[in-house]
């Protein structure tokens, strides 16, 4: 047991809130129960799911340390409190598709549910404010953002993520169409894979059930008006629960 007391709040995004604490290695994290999509144009509150996505995240980051993967993760607080290592994250969404959905298709001609192989890796520069726009190489370069060898680390790891996370949710019946990670630099120099992995930031259908509404156990759930949203997220984290290590706790 560690303990810590928490300081001021650093950084309110749309779904969470990160605070500073006494130590300063360490930031606590509280996951909200607000849900967003489309860049914020729709918005709910859905009880439950801030606790269901820290817990999702935290079996994930465990699973993922197991296997060689360097977080930010430390371990849980309270139900919805996760404690991370502070990090300056790079304004880089990284995408893996292995499964053709979502913005891919409304973008191209690939038709909903083709496989993807190897996988598509697509950058985004993360700004709210600019939508969030696909990043060329060219315009990586042109703002700096990380240099070449930096790149090279981070392409690598998202796809060391991607073969962990696959092989994961295949064996508890769980289809990774996609997910969405963030990395950044710790005080150290070391990249870490940051921010949260959960049905928020991953496409996740269910492989015993055909029908292609039904199947979604993730946030197109609330993009698309489907309902039982946090029904969905909380099947996700039963099967994780049975699959991943259990979070360490700091006091
Ligand atoms: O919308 P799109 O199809 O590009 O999303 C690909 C994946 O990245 C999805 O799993 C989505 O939930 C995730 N994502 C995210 N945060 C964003 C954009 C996409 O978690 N800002």
């Amino acid at each position: 047991m560690t303990a810590y007391c928490l300081g001021s709040l650093l950084y309110e995004g749309k779904a969470k809130r990160v605070y500073a604490t006494d130590r300063p290695d360490l930031v606590a994290v509280e996951f909200k129960d607000d849900a967003t999509a489309f860049n914020a144009l729709k918005k709910a509150e859905l009880a439950g799911k801030g606790e269901l996505n820290c817990q999702i995240s935290a079996r994930l980051f465990e699973y993922l340390a197991a296997r060689g993967v360097p977080t930010h993760y430390l371990g849980v607080g309270d139900t919805r409190w996760m404690l991370v290592r502070p990090v300056r994250v790079i304004p880089v969404e990284v995408v893996i598709r292995n499964v053709a959905a979502g913005s891919l298709c409304k973008q191209m001609p690939i038709e909903l549910g083709t496989y993807l192989e190897p996988a598509l890796l697509d950058l985004y520069y993360k700004d709210d404010a600019y939508g969030d726009p696909l990043l060329t190489e060219a315009r990586l370069e042109l703002l700096g953002l990380v240099n070449a060898d930096q790149r090279r680390r981070l392409e690598e790891l998202a796809r060391q993520v991607n073969r962990e996370l696959v092989s994961l949710f295949s064996s508890i019946g769980l289809q990774l169409v996609d997910f969405k990670i963030e990395l950044g630099f710790t005080a150290s120099g070391d990249l870490v894979v940051a921010d949260e992995i959960s049905p928020d930031t991953c496409r996740l259908w269910d492989r015993a059930v055909a029908d292609v509404s039904d199947r979604i156990l993730d946030k197109d759930r609330f993009r698309q008006d489907l309902g039982g949203v946090v029904e969905a997220y909380g099947e996700v984290c039963k099967r994780v629960q049975g699959a991943c290590p259990q979070p360490r706790v700091y006091g």
